[in-house]
């Protein structure tokens, strides 16, 4: 029997595509399709880019107390359909119900924080800059803005992007991961229940064909994108090729330091659920524990023992602990990436390949896998694995730790365990990682603060999110003022102004 089949969202209506290419949206727990969408062409994006076009100007002279309003109408209905949206992402993303409850919850922070808008968008003033002479600067919107987000935050990352160009006046385009369509799609309805006039938010579910044309379109300002690093790093250069604002978020490989003070059960309690959490597929998930001198043993023994119990199952079923990863490809690749584990050499402590769960024999499940002794010449080591696959390298003092940490080329997340103060205080200090936790293992930041890593992490200067994003989102306008008293004389000079 068909499926469903999705729409795209262009100026407010749900829009047949143009297109007749269809890609499957499956429910990682069964490996059952459950609905099709659309892989927009580029005629789709046109549309949506001239539409976001069409829409701004009046949405730009619309006062941010206006647009704030209305964001707070979306908060609103977006709480009253948390759940929802949540059942929604778990049952295209595999994560537990609760999981995605709280992605959710972390997204509509970001659209708590940007209904901040008449505040957040004022400028500076500095009287007397000169003699009789002042200067104001101003936040003013971009124009039409594009987002390209993944698979594994259907909502959270999403929300990221299009609430705080939306409050800053732009109009926004968003192309979200095919395999993880319907919770943008919900969105776009609720905002537009909320308020938002036609043609401000539009979703262009597609591939790279819809990918290319938002980069290369002269109408398209400026382009935010959450993926892989390859796919970053590619988006990145074509987008700043074709003069865009660029804010490109990559890949992980999130190393938490375990010094032999730490804390031990509160610290492998807290890795269980940074590397688990989501099967592992987050980019702020830990995957690799660095222990330092003779805390090893006793921490392996006890996250060996923890992530044993793990309950792993469909994620909309209670008492889950972990679900399946997105796809059978993925799964696959996963698989292969602990056969190579075993064969460099590493102690593969857990094994997650062979696990059944009993009524979902065909979802995409691996349970979770633990390795002790890895090097950082293997490959488990070396690439960014996305899945519940955790790594455990030994090292013999502090200073190895964090030589290790900063030779890693991915610098998205880190974290520090321990009791003291001072290691933590160098941690903060010297590691050259975009987002730190000490005592914290998954540090996101919180919607007022900025969100991005550092290296191959993120392709950019801005993070997002916090005031970073109300600044890639704006350009600033400095206005410089006299207004001469009638009487002055005529002060007209060919030598360059200096004003005090
Ligand atoms: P992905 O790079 O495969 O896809 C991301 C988006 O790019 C999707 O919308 C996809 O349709 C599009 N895309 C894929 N290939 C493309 C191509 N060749 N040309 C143009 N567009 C293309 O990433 P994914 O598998 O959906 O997500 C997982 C990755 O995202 C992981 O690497 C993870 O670390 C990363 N991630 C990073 C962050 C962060 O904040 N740094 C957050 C979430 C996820």
């Amino acid at each position: 029997m068909s499926k469903p089949t999705l729409h795209l969202w262009i100026n407010g209506q749900r829009t047949k595509s143009l297109s007749d290419r269809l890609a499957e949206v499956t429910n990682p727990a069964t490996g059952a399709v459950v609905r099709q969408v659309p892989l927009a062409s580029s005629a789709d994006v046109e549309i949506a880019v001239a539409a976001a076009k069409a829409a701004f100007p009046s949405w730009r002279d619309t006062t941010p107390l206006r647009r704030s309003r209305i964001l707070n109408k979306f908060r609103e209905l977006l709480e009253a359909h948390r759940d929802e949206l949540a059942s929604l992402a778990s049952e295209e993303h595999g994560k537990t119900l609760e999981d995605a409850a709280g992605s959710v919850q972390r997204g509509i922070e970001v659209v708590e924080f940007a209904v901040g808008a008449p505040h957040l968008l004022k400028g500076e003033h500095a009287e007397n800059v000169g003699r009789g002479v002042d200067c104001h600067s101003m936040l003013q919107p971009i124009g039409v803005c594009a987002g390209i987000t993944p698979f594994n935050f259907p909502a959270m990352v999403p929300m990221w992007m299009f609430p705080i160009s939306i409050a800053c006046g732009n109009t926004f385009v968003l192309k979200p991961s095919e395999k993880v369509p319907s919770c943008s799609l919900r969105m776009a309805e609720l905002f537009k229940e909320a308020g938002l006039p036609d043609g401000v938010f539009n979703i262009v579910p597609g591939d790279k064909v819809a990918v290319d044309t938002l980069l290369s379109h002269p109408d398209v300002r400026s382009i935010s994108f959450v993926g892989s690093t390859p796919v970053a790093k590619y988006i990145y250069e074509t987008a700043a090729h074709y003069g865009k604002r660029v804010q490109s978020l990559g890949g992980a490989k999130n190393h938490a330091v375990v010094l032999p003070d730490a804390e031990l059960d509160f610290t492998a309690d807290a890795i269980m659920g940074a590397a688990y959490g989501s099967a592992g597929e987050r980019c702020m998930a830990i995957s690799t524990v660095v222990a330092v001198g003779d805390v090893a043993d006793a921490l392996v023994a006890k996250l060996k023992s923890k992530a044993e119990k793990l309950a792993v199952g469909p994620g909309n079923k209670k008492g889950i602990d972990m679900g399946p990863v997105i796809s059978a490809q993925h799964r696959d690749k996963i698989i292969g990436f602990i056969a190579s584990g075993v064969s460099q050499g590493a102690k593969l402590v857990t094994d997650g390949r062979n696990i059944k769960v009993p009524g979902n024999e065909n979802g995409f499940f691996i349970g979770p896998t633990l390795f002790d002794n890895v090097s950082t010449d293997m490959t488990i080591y070396k690439e960014e694995i996305f899945g519940p696959v955790l790594i455990v390298l030994r090292v013999a003092n502090f200073e190895d730790a964090i030589t290790m940490v900063n030779s890693n080329p991915y610098a998205n997340g880190t974290a520090i365990f321990t009791s003291s103060g001072a290691a933590a205080r160098r941690f903060q200090n010297e590691i050259e990682v975009g987002m730190v936790g000490i005592n914290v293992p998954i540090p996101v930041p919180m919607a007022f603060f900025s969100f991005g890593g550092w290296k191959s992490s993120l392709f950019g200067d801005l993070h997002m999110h916090g005031m970073e994003g109300v600044y890639f989102y704006t350009r600033t306008k400095a206005v410089t003022t006299r207004w001469p008293e009638l009487t002055e004389k005529n002060t007209s000079t060919l030598v360059m102004p200096t004003l005090g």
